[in-house]
């Protein structure tokens, strides 16, 4: 029968030092043994087995091979294309592949070091574009923990206004970092950055902290009612079966309302039905309340709001932009609608112009948010205002 393996004798050559690189080898069955010249004398640095793979390093990294592999038994072996690993590194996480470049090119270094060769180290594979981009994204990743034991991170609050009486009902609580270098960085960007590690935990608590400490401050200060504050919530603070608890604690320990914080999810982390559904339910018993952020940008799915039961829905920006336009205004209107028939609160997010607040109003929605009502206010600003 056809093998898809290749054949070896004992005592064959399956690659030479100094060998440009022509694949790499799964060794199915037999012993293979690797080995290099290191002044003169050859040394060997590994006898590999069935499972094992041999040959990788050069093909990733495109360089002549720098070890031996002499095959110590018959061997059967598959050989593994250069473009498996190419289109697979191309996809993968790239602070991995800069990981992977990273220990390749010192194990590469080492070794030269060793057999007394001269490096064979390649200056540009050692930092590709690609990879100098994912070493800024950990050091961003560093600086943003460093900026957070500081207490860096400031929260601002964006005034969210009744449309109808004028009245500033509550805010939304928007992260800002400030940095030393690169200037003011958006949550847009940390926030992502974050959430690729589990940085954005302690990020979510520190800012929810200090919005309790707000809405604290607040009533200290006689603001009656008491305005609500939003918090945006993320992918991962989602999958914390403690959130609800951690939240209430902190609500419990200021003796603050429930009610008076609103948690924010955004469109697209609504297709985890289940999760949100019980987060709901839990913020629901307790009287706190649920807002779908940005609807309309997602995955706009309606089975989203069929399934689950929000207090409150954000409409993004871009539909607020597309007021002037007929099809925008008629579109808005739908929505309107919409969240009135589910007994939901409509907020218009990113209004900015008179005449947006305006046609919003004619057409129903209850909230507006936007430069037209306030840009997201230092925490100062927004007790100087009372
Ligand atoms: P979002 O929750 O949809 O917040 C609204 C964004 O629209 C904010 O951007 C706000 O500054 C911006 N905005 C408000 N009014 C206007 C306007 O009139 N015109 C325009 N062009 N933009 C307006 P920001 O502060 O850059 O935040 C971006 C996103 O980052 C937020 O979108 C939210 O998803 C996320 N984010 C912010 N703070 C936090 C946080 O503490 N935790 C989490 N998980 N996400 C956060
Ligand atoms: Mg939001
Ligand atoms: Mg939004």
């Amino acid at each position: 029968m056809q093998s898809y393996s290749e054949r070896y004798r004992t005592g064959d050559i399956l690659f030479a030092e100094g060998d440009p690189p022509r694949g790499a080898f799964l060794i199915e069955s037999g012993r293979v043994e690797i080995s290099t010249t290191q002044f003169g004398e050859r040394r060997v640095l590994a006898e590999l087995g069935p499972g094992m793979l041999l040959g990788e390093m050069s093909v990733i990294d495109e360089s002549p091979r720098t070890t031996t592999a002499r095959a110590l038994t018959d061997c059967m072996l598959t050989r593994i294309d250069a473009d498996q690993f190419a289109d697979r590194l191309a996809a993968a996480d790239p602070i991995v592949r800069a990981l992977l470049m990273s220990q390749l090119t010192r194990y590469r270094t080492m070794l030269a070091t060793l057999s007394g060769h001269a490096a064979v180290v390649r200056g540009d594979s050692a930092m590709s574009a690609g990879d100098a981009f994912a070493l800024d994204k950990i050091r961003l990743e560093s600086e943003l923990r460093t900026a957070l034991e500081r207490k860096e991170l400031e929260v601002r609050l964006q005034p969210i206004e009744e449309i109808i009486s004028g009245r500033i009902a509550g805010y939304e609580a928007l992260v800002r970092w400030s940095h030393p270098q690169r200037g003011a960085v958006s949550p847009s960007e940390f926030i992502r950055l974050a959430e690729e590690t589990s940085l954005i935990l302690p990020v979510g608590d520190y800012v929810l902290v200090r919005v309790c400490e707000m809405l604290a401050e607040l009533r200290r200060s006689g603001r009656e009612p008491l305005p609500f504050i939003a918090l945006n919530l993320s992918a991962r603070q989602l999958e914390d079966d403690g959130l609800v608890e951690r939240i209430l604690a902190q609500l419990r320990e200021r003796e603050l309302p429930p009610d008076r914080l609103k948690l924010e999810i955004t469109e697209s982390l609504v297709l985890d039905h289940p999760r949100v559904t019980a987060l709901m339910a839990r913020c629901h018993a307790v009287g706190m309340r649920v807002a779908l952020d940005d609807f309309g940008t997602g995955y706009s799915n309606l089975g989203a709001l069929l399934a689950l039961d929000f207090d409150q829905i954000k409409l993004d920006g871009r539909f607020v932009r597309a007021l002037g336009m007929q099809r925008g205004a008629a579109l808005v209107g739908v929505v309107v609608a919409m969240a009135r028939a589910l007994g939901c609160d409509l907020v218009a997010e990113g209004v900015e112009t008179r005449e947006q607040r305006e046609i919003l109003h004619r057409l129903g929605c209850q909230y507006a948010q936007g430069w037209l009502v306030g840009k997201p206010l230092a925490w100062t600003e927004v007790l100087n205002k009372n």
